[in-house]
């Protein structure tokens, strides 16, 4: 094939970026650009009742926020193919059902929702379980039809599904893949209203847009066969289809909308503070195994080690620790000056942090630079260290242990009658050690009744950045709320 490549993501806007969408948007600009071809971003939004206000909008800044730039889309269209939304274009939809219908490949069905509810639940009555459209309208005479519409019945059009076909294709995922056609019944392609069906309208818009590959979900697969009626009927080459499998959650079950130990809107992410080049790399290995162990993928290298035989062919599922473990890892690689663009709007608002200079808000921020697993977390990091929490029973007993009173006292002093104490790592260090030999004290002994005194917690940031961070008034102050 010499056409240029030119794939698509085609969202409803019935939702904001979801993570599965974004990883479907992600393969498929994948796929483009290691082909040298065009990514388009177009909308189905012909569920009317469904689409939400500002659904369009996240769906495409989200994922230019990603990086996936659509080299066509509904903000930039290209003059060629003019239409990004299906609502713009019912009268194309109609001109094509009706060339099916003079073509003999498709009729006009009158029955109301009431009949096809009967029928159904005869054929459900003779234990027939998915129902089929028993043709009561495939035959209806011209003047069956005329006395219908003088009614005022408005008649959807069915496409009339061929009889014992096998189809089979070429799944970019699965390999091989077969149908039977007798497992369909005729569906409707349009509505009364006038409005497409998912399967006749993308078929439409993948024609008309001269889409050469299309990398969907695994719940499309068994639309494919509908979708290749309607190419054959017409005449036209379908594009090569590939159907990702699943995302599944750590209990092996599908992920679904209704999971809340997984964030899954791609804005939850943004708002937290996870970096877009975290999601993108963790998405990438949500289906997709590079040939050796490597982890670790700029876009670019993305885009140029792609093989889409490398699609997984079974479920996928989506590590959470992973995300986190990701989303560290490209923070820490951040330079200093990217990295304060990156944290400074996430503490603007902390109270702890209020009267100190900008200088003094880096400073901080980069305390934690290491710590974080993603922007807003840092919050709570420094809450804890500045608003000290209430010893229990038992932690109060531990500091008030002799050898715990002993290391206080030493501290306290120590601080008091240095001038210049530094509390950068290696200062630290040598310090504590002269604690060691002073209190004997080692290990959990040393560091717990200190860790308490200044936090009230057992565990946290390393002890070097609490004292930088509280600053030696404050240590001091803490440390003697605790001595005897
Ligand atoms: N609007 C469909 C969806 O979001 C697109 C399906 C397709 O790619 O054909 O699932």
């Amino acid at each position: 094939m010499n056409k240029k490549v030119r794939v698509r993501y085609a969202p409803s806007p019935t939702g904001f970026l979801h993570i599965g969408g974004a990883r479907s948007a992600l393969f498929n600009y994948l796929y483009a650009k290691k082909f040298n071809g065009d990514f388009v971003f177009r909308i189905e939004d012909t569920d009317i009742e469904r689409n939400i206000e500002g659904a369009e909008y996240s769906q495409l800044h989200d994922l230019i926020w990603l990086g996936i730039i659509p080299d066509e889309s509904i903000e930039n269209p290209n003059p060629k193919y003019k239409y990004y939304r299906q609502m713009e274009k019912l009268d194309i939809y109609k001109k094509y059902a009706y060339e099916l219908v003079e073509k003999g490949y498709a009729y006009e069905c009158f029955c109301s929702e009431e009949d096809l509810e009967k029928s159904r639940i005869e054929q459900e009555e003779r234990g027939i379980t998915s129902f089929k459209y028993d043709r009561r309208c495939l035959n209806l005479s011209e003047e069956e039809k005329e006395a219908l519409r003088k009614k005022g019945i408005k008649p959807s059009i069915r496409l009339r599904v061929p009889d014992d076909k096998k189809i089979v294709f070429n799944d970019l995922v699965r390999g091989e893949v077969s149908f039977n056609s007798n497992d369909f019944g005729d569906f409707v392609i349009l509505k009364s209203n006038g409005i497409p069906t998912y399967n006749f309208a993308v078929v439409i818009d993948d024609h008309i847009m001269d889409i050469t590959h299309v990398l969907r979900g695994e719940e499309h697969l068994s639309n494919t066969p509908k979708q290749l009626f309607i190419y054959d009927y017409f005449g036209w080459e379908a594009p090569q289809f590939g159907h990702m499998t699943i995302i599944i959650n750590e209990n092996g079950k599908k992920l679904s909308k209704r999971d809340n130990n997984i964030v899954q809107f791609v804005s939850q992410y943004r708002k937290m503070g996870f970096l877009p080049q975290a999601i993108l790399n963790f998405l990438l290995l949500l289906g997709w195994t590079p040939e050796d162990n490597k982890e670790i993928f700029t876009l670019s290298e993305m885009c140029s080690c792609f093989d889409p035989s490398r699609l997984s062919k079974s479920p996928s599922m989506f590590d959470n620790k992973k995300l986190y473990w990701m989303n560290s890892h490209y923070i820490k690689t951040l330079d200093n000056e990217k990295y304060f663009e990156f944290i400074l709007p996430f503490i603007k608002e902390n109270k702890n942090l209020a009267n100190k200079t900008e200088d003094e808000l880096k400073n901080i921020s980069l305390v934690f630079k290491n710590e974080i697993l993603y922007g807003e977390q840092i919050n709570s990091f420094i809450d804890e260290v500045f608003n000290k929490a209430k010893l229990n029973d038992d932690q109060k007993a531990f500091v008030n242990s002799e050898l715990s009173q002993r290391v206080l006292t030493f501290i306290e002093e120590k601080i008091k009658s240095t001038n210049d104490l530094k509390f950068d790592k290696d200062s630290f260090k040598a310090w504590i050690n002269d604690v060691i030999l002073n209190t004997q004290a080692k290990g959990k002994n040393l560091y717990m009744p200190i860790r308490l005194s200044l936090t009230g917690c057992e565990h946290g940031i390393e002890m070097y950045n609490i004292f930088n961070l509280l600053g030696k008034d404050e240590v001091l102050k803490r440390i003697r709320e605790e001595l005897q």
